[in-house]
């Protein structure tokens, strides 16, 4: 069996416990991780300030109780500085506000390892570099806090001239509410926390959406109506709860809430779609994410990314099923 030795559960104290309660935190943004990250920080005793743009994030930094600076101010003032900015605009926010800021011996905590993995932000060498990544949205961050309930995270560890990373991150995921019950911290790299993130949405993410399509297309070619096939595939929430059978008793025992007969059909027809093709595209894609390809076509030729997205965006709002959801959604109250 593979070795599940990295899945740390409970907390270990350490010395770095006593030293944090005199550090500032510095949060550089306030959205979806932002904000829970700072509340369960805040809620966890420490001494949280904010960095962001004087806008309506800022106002609800200020109105949740927090003192708001902008970025290059927050960057100076944090002992340990997170940032919780879009991946996409790491680079350019750091090299040109942050970076040069950083007070000597900071620590830096990034949400992923995108930008760290791929080099595109260049830290220097007294500065400790960590990652601690949710598997969790960022409200479910929050929410699961508030719960007294643990969450789980891969973790790395970077740069690290005073061999402290590892005591410092633990004591972070824990003041995060990480060792809750539920909850974990697996010890993992930049490289793979990329890799999984990115070629999750690069295989069954990005398929999912297009085989619901392709079933929209064929059930309402033979007549289904398109309000029973959107109920059918996302629309009733049905997915929903699998997606959390799936979290709480595991992928196959969950099939057991199913009835036998969808049971039957899951598991005689579901293999014939994974060919050994599929497999080889899942691989090809994963290389492109290991050596950079993804990364540079996203984030680094002059605005090729940004400029198919809008495009996809346009063409995928054009597709008839886009228009039979959103009368659903109206005539359902949803919109
Ligand atoms: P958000 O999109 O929610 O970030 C919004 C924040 O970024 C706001 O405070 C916004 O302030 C600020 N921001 C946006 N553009 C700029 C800019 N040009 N200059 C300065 N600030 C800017 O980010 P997420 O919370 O989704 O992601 C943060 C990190 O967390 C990423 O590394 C991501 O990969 C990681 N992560 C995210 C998860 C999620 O659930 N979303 C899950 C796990 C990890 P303003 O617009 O006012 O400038």
């Amino acid at each position: 069996m593979t070795s599940l030795k990295n899945v740390i559960v409970n907390y270990q104290e350490n010395e770095y416990e006593n030293e944090i309660k005199n550090k500032t935190i510095c949060i550089i943004g306030y959205g979806n991780q932002g904000r829970s990250q700072a509340l369960n920080l805040k809620d966890s005793g420490l001494h949280v300030i904010i960095g962001n743009n004087n806008d309506s994030y800022a106002e609800e930094a200020r109105k949740d109780g927090f003192k708001v600076f902008n970025i290059v101010d927050a960057a100076k003032y944090g002992d340990i500085v997170f940032l919780l900015i879009p991946d996409e605009i790491q680079k350019s926010i750091y090299d040109k506000e942050i970076g040069p800021n950083l007070r000597k011996g900071a620590v830096l905590v990034f949400a992923s390892g995108y930008n760290y993995y791929y080099g595109l932000i260049s830290v220097r060498q007294d500065i400790t570099v960590l990652m601690i990544a949710p598997r969790m949205i960022g409200w479910g961050v929050r929410d699961v806090y508030l719960k007294n309930m643990g969450f789980p995270v891969l973790v790395g560890i970077g740069n690290d001239p005073e061999k402290k990373g590892n005591n410092i991150l633990m004591t972070i995921c824990n003041m995060l509410g990480v060792f809750r019950s539920g909850g974990c911290a697996v010890m993992s790299s930049f490289m793979e926390e990329t890799l999984v993130d990115l070629l999750s949405e690069h295989s069954w993410v990005g398929a999912m959406l297009y085989l619901f399509r392709a079933y929209y297309e064929v059930a309402t070619e033979l007549g289904a109506s398109p309000a029973s096939v959107i109920l059918e595939l996302y629309g009733s929430g049905e997915l929903a709860e699998i997606a959390a059978a799936m979290k709480d008793q595991g992928l196959f025992e969950q099939l057991k809430t199913h009835s036998r007969t969808s049971q039957y059909g899951q598991l005689t027809r579901g293999p014939e779609y994974v060919m050994d093709e599929i497999k080889g595209l899942i691989k090809k894609e994963a290389m492109d994410i290991l050596n950079g390809k993804f990364a540079r076509e996203w984030t680094e030729e002059e605005n090729y990314g940004y400029l198919v997205y809008n495009k996809l965006h346009e063409l995928a709002r054009k597709h008839p099923m886009e228009k039979d959801e959103r009368e659903l959604y109206k005539i359902l109250g949803r919109l």
